[in-house]
């Protein structure tokens, strides 16, 4: 495609009021973000035909028995962050689809209001035409002919008969007449026996190796007839990697090297796992023709003095490989407080450990040689030079010391270092694996272990794509997890060592290790082998018992799961003498009688099983929306009805229910958007009066505070829960951001334990705020330990299930995906060694094929269900822009209603404005003779990025507020106004924003909320207005509330007032 990016270099400068777009700065967010939100829209809001074109297919081979499905009731909601799934699935049987759900949306707004209507419709005459759902009314048109009246011919007949029979969706039918519309398009060529087309073209496609093997099945819980053993498949990891490896699209943007060292930290390379470890990132240097490796310990010369120093990671920075440094203090260099004889006594060759929040990154110059340190916690090597008995380190602001064995081991310490004997090219594979099995708690039917990877190589642009999630298989229904992913962990196993892969007839060395392990809480646990909340100390991280909230900010060095302090105690409990002995001492360490099965693999359980946020943070907004809803007196509750209906949500989140009755059934984004607008909503409105008497005693006794700050307080809790959210889900962090998450969590703990005391305190998800720094810094950001997508793959997959036969679901499903996966390696070009890696250009020429393809999970990027998109032709401004589509013309009344004018009058300030754009961004300086302007409400457009050569979809609507950069005033805000679409002299059409500015204003709003106030420019003539539409390269971002007053109305506020920026705004996933 002709796409190339020529608009840096045109001049956007206008004389009125400099606006220069960064379009690269902008790009760089479109592409973080806006992928996302594509997936996310293409799974929720399109649910009903994305799940039906999927997953059609199966329906032929369905027979399930709906009375066995009824039996769906779920009732273990065991954990406060189990899931969206009730919600999703099992709510109605006999509509998988999210039609279901969108009609409980509607249900608090309209239907009340219907059902009212619907009664008294009753008692009206039946002849009333409005009160007839259908009848046979007599339409004007008679067709004659074979097929007359009904039909003009055999064919649409047949059509309508076959798509009425089959129920086929809107989607697959459009699919079917690109088929039919093709110009090559061959009757002759239609296959009749589709069983066997589908079975021999299937075979010819590049597909993944599946396993086939038998796994126990525990007759706990299934029937008592169901065999004791049953098949499991399993997709070959080794095939897994090798499609990846060969796959140009991704093998072009997948990270392979040292860790790098940058300020803002945003991919995993950039966290100190991937630095530190052997297995992802640099393991050895040369020096002076000395080779050092990662844990050495070394001399460095400081101040004519040899210093004793340990290499934790060698990492690229500014460019150049540096080394991390760990430092090591002599007995001189200790606070006085502890230089006591015992330490002073053979003090020549002992050092203390110091840790530091940051370590010393220094030129690999400045090594003098090797030395060998004797960490007392380690056993004693033959020979050393230091001993190391205790760490000295820091906790709020004070000097303490512990014993050496309370630290985390270095990787370099249980991981041993790669070997390349034949100097082959080498790939170090991060493995993310993702195991979802929440389905077993609930409905047999459904239930559906799933076990994903994810390769931390690619970079979060590519990772939150569906696509590129990566199944390895089902754990079939009463299967145990451990039992099912033995052979993944064999091929992981030798992965580890290295293995030597065959890509495209080049010989490549590719060593993979386990980087991280994710689940929702509870199954973290199990990963872990950490018993489950319920037991005393219910926290794989801590041993901190019943999850005491407040102390996971005390000082935890000695109390944290160490690894290797676990597997002193996993040792106890496995060789005790009896049951009983054994069952105590799991009920004292908390720990359960068997090892985690990942074990088997080189890892280390304190840092590589973070806790997911994604489950934490929409658990806490749970619970802390039943405390605040369940204080609230009747006049609470209809006001806060009122005021939510009446709040401006951001136009892209879907209807939500009103959560007072609903929040039960909110699935967790929704929870996670709620937290984003519950502090505007409750600052709007809320007043002591609207509580109850004996909430607000209460309240005033936990907070010990006057009852005129209680509603103060209160929606304090609710500005520190949305603020801790947006900083957890930041998709990046810098060094002084993971003190500033650290702060926020504490604070967090702190309030919402305060206030409601009973509620929070032992609540695993508020406890693990104290462990969430760490994680981030191991895996550079928080998002990327998330699991937000990953249940959405599995979701996806779960959905299916009704649409097979429930008899071999994880082989119907597995085989399914493998297909998927086949077609997604042949659009990728994915290169196939059985046909000397030759594809035919029509999969990349063929533009039928390709959109066939698009729309669809295992591709990236989709366009929305279009409705009434106007087919004129639109000429982009910008070559970047392509496949422009306007949607919802405006009326008459709306242009109107709206203050335009369908004639641009020739002294008006749009022919001025207009007229004005078109000289300064397309250089046309004539007089323009057409004054017709078409008004629409939504327009989508692709924008291509030629940096990464990934392209974005921008939908806009009228009302939207876009952010804008500005070269002079850093960002600044619009509200669009109209986009519309005016032909110009030289006979093309060019489409238009109309913008109104939001001007900064002093002051902000309360001292908790600190959003920003802005002022609407009414002035039109102040300031340009029209611009092309190549000014919007990004999806709004940004979230405004007005400050409403009396007169305002939904659709009509007051524009004299104010609107404030919602700081608390972000994109959840
Ligand atoms: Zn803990
Ligand atoms: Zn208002």
């Amino acid at each position: 495609m002709p796409l190339r990016r020529s608009i840096r270099n045109k001049n956007r400068s206008l004389n009125l009021r400099q606006r220069k777009t960064s379009l690269e700065q902008v790009h760089n967010n479109v592409t973080n973000v806006d992928n996302t939100i594509n997936v996310v829209t293409e799974v929720k809001d399109n649910n009903d035909d994305a799940n039906e074109s999927e997953f059609e297919r199966y329906t032929e081979s369905t027979e399930y028995n709906e009375n066995e499905l009824s039996e769906n009731i779920d009732n273990e909601n065991d954990y406060i962050d189990s899931d969206d799934e009730n919600y999703h699935v099992d709510s109605n049987n006999e509509n998988y689809h999210v039609d279901s759900d969108n009609e409980n949306y509607h249900v608090d707004s309209d239907v009340e209001n219907n059902s009212v209507s619907d009664n008294e419709n009753e008692h009206k005459n039946l002849e009333d035409p409005e009160s007839i759902l259908e009848n046979s009314s007599f339409s004007n048109s008679v067709f004659d002919g074979e097929f007359g009246p009904y039909f003009s011919s055999s064919t649409s007949a047949l059509i309508f008969s076959w798509f009425t029979k089959h129920m086929i969706t809107t989607h697959a039918y459009e699919d079917l007449v690109k088929i039919l519309n093709h110009p090559n398009f061959d009757v002759k060529e239609v296959p009749t026996n589709i069983r066997y087309f589908k079975k021999n073209s299937r075979a010819r496609l590049p597909l993944l190796t599946v396993k086939k093997y038998t796994i126990p099945i525990s007759n706990m819980k299934t029937q008592s007839t169901s065999q004791p053993s049953r098949e499991a498949y399993a997709i070959s990891l080794f095939d897994i990697l090798t499609k990846i490896l060969s796959n140009p699209l991704l093998i072009s943007k997948m990270y392979n090297g040292p860790g790098i060292e940058v300020e803002n930290k945003s991919e995993f390379w950039h966290g100190e796992l991937w630095q530190q470890s052997p297995l992802f990132g640099e393991h050895s240097i040369t020096i002076n023709s000395v080779e050092y490796f990662t844990g050495d310990f070394v001399h460095i010369s400081a101040s004519n003095q040899l210093n004793c120093m340990r290499i934790i990671s060698i990492v690229l920075h500014n460019n150049g490989l540096k080394l991390k440094l760990q430092r090591f203090l002599t007995f001189d260099e200790l606070p006085a407080q502890f230089k006591t004889t015992d330490r002073y006594f053979n003090s020549n060759n002992k050092r203390w450990l110091l840790e530091e929040d940051k370590f010393i990154i220094v030129e690999p110059e400045v090594i003098i040689c090797k030395t060998s340190v004797w960490l007392q916690d380690q056993n004693k090597p033959n020979y050393y030079s230091y001993i190391v008995s205790e760490i000295l380190y820091k906790y709020q602001n004070k000097w303490k010391i512990r014993d050496v064995c309370y630290r985390i081991r270095h990787p370099s310490e249980y991981c041993p270092f790669p070997k390349n004997p034949y100097n082959l090219p080498t790939w170090k594979i991060f493995i993310d694996l993702y195991y979802d099995d929440f389905g077993t708690f609930r409905n047999v039917y459904h239930s559906l272990g799933g076990v994903y990877i994810q390769i931390g190589n690619m970079p979060f642009s590519l990772r939150k794509l569906l696509k590129n999630h990566f199944v390895i298989g089902f754990v079939p229904f009463g299967g145990n997890f451990k039992e099912f992913i033995y052979p993944f962990l064999e091929e992981l196993k030798e992965l580890e060592k290295g293995k030597v892969f065959n890509i495209q007839g080049k010989n490549i060395l590719v060593i993979a290790g386990l980087g991280l392990v994710t689940a929702d809480l509870p199954q973290g646990n199990d990963l872990v082998g950490v018993m489950r909340h319920n037991a005393k100390r219910g926290c794989h991280s801590c041993k901190i018992e019943n999850n005491d909230s407040l102390k996971s900010f005390n000082d935890l060095s000695k109390e944290l799961q160490y690894h290797h302090l676990m597997d002193k105690e996993f040792d106890l409990i496995l060789n005790s003498d009896s049951s009983t002995v054994q069952k105590n001492l799991c009920s004292k360490f908390g720990l359960k009688n068997q090892k985690p099965v990942l074990d088997y693999l080189i890892r280390d359980r304190f840092l590589q099983t973070p806790q997911d946020i994604y489950h934490a943070i929409a658990g806490k907004i749970l619970k802390l929306m039943d405390c605040t809803f369940n204080m609230f007196n009747s006049s609470g509750n209809n006001e806060f009805i009122k005021n939510w209906k009446l709040f401006e949500m951001p136009i892209k989140w879907h209807k939500l229910p009103n959560p007072i009755t609903h929040r039960q059934s909110f699935m967790m984004s929704d929870r996670l958007r709620l937290a984003m607008v519950l502090p505007h909503i409750l600052r709007r409105y809320l007043h002591i009066s609207h509580l109850k008497n004996n909430s607000l005693i209460e309240l005033q006794e936990n907070l010990s505070v006057n009852i005129n700050k209680i509603i103060d307080k209160l929606i304090q809790c609710w500005v520190i829960v949305a603020k801790c959210a947006k900083v957890c889900f930041s998709l990046s962090f810098s060094n002084d951001s993971y003190n500033i998450l650290n702060n926020l969590l504490n604070q967090e703990t702190i309030i919402l334990t305060k206030t409601f005391p009973q509620d929070f305190t032992y609540l695993p998800n508020l406890h693990i705020n104290g462990h969430l720094q760490y994680h981030a810094k191991t895996f550079a950001t928080l998002v990327n330990s998330a699991v937000g997508v990953k249940e959405m793959v599995h979701k996806t997959f779960k959905n299916t299930v009704p649409h097979t036969n429930g008899k071999m679901i994880e082989k119907d499903l597995i085989k399914r995906y493998n297909t998927l996966q086949a077609l997604r390696n042949i659009i990728d070009g994915t290169s196939d060694s059985r046909y000397n890696n030759h594809l035919g250009n029509g999969y990349f020429q063929d533009n039928i094929f390709r959109s066939l393809l698009s729309s669809w999970y295992a591709t990236s990027t989709t366009m929305p269900n279009n409705k009434e998109i106007v087919d004129e032709t639109v000429e982009p401004p910008d070559n970047c822009i392509y496949e422009i589509r306007l949607q919802a013309k405006w009326k008459l009344h709306q242009i109107l209603q709206n203050n335009f004018e369908t004639n641009m009058s020739i002294d008006g300030d749009i022919y001025y404005s207009l007229k004005t754009a078109y000289k300064e961004y397309f250089n046309f300086t004539e007089y323009l003779h057409n004054n017709k302007i078409v008004y629409f409400n939504y327009i989508t457009y692709k924008v291509l990025n030629q940096k990464d050569d990934e392209t974005s979809i921008i939908q806009i609507h009228v009302g939207d507020i876009v952010e804008l950069e500005e070269e002079l005033e850093g960002n600044s805000y619009a509200i669009i106004q109209a986009i519309f679409l005016h032909t110009y002299n030289n006979g093309k059409t060019y489409p238009f924003y109309f913008l109104k500015w939001f001007e900064k204003i002093e002051g902000r709003n309360g001292i908790d909320m600190m959003c920003q106030k802005y002022k609407i420019c009414t002035e039109r003539k102040k300031w340009h207005n029209i611009f092309p539409i190549s000014f919007i390269t990004s999806m709004p971002k940004v979230h405004f509330v007005h400050q409403c007053v009396n007169n305002c109305s939904v659709r009509n506020h007051d524009l004299s007032q104010p609107y404030l920026l919602n700081e608390f705004f972000y994109n959840a996933i």
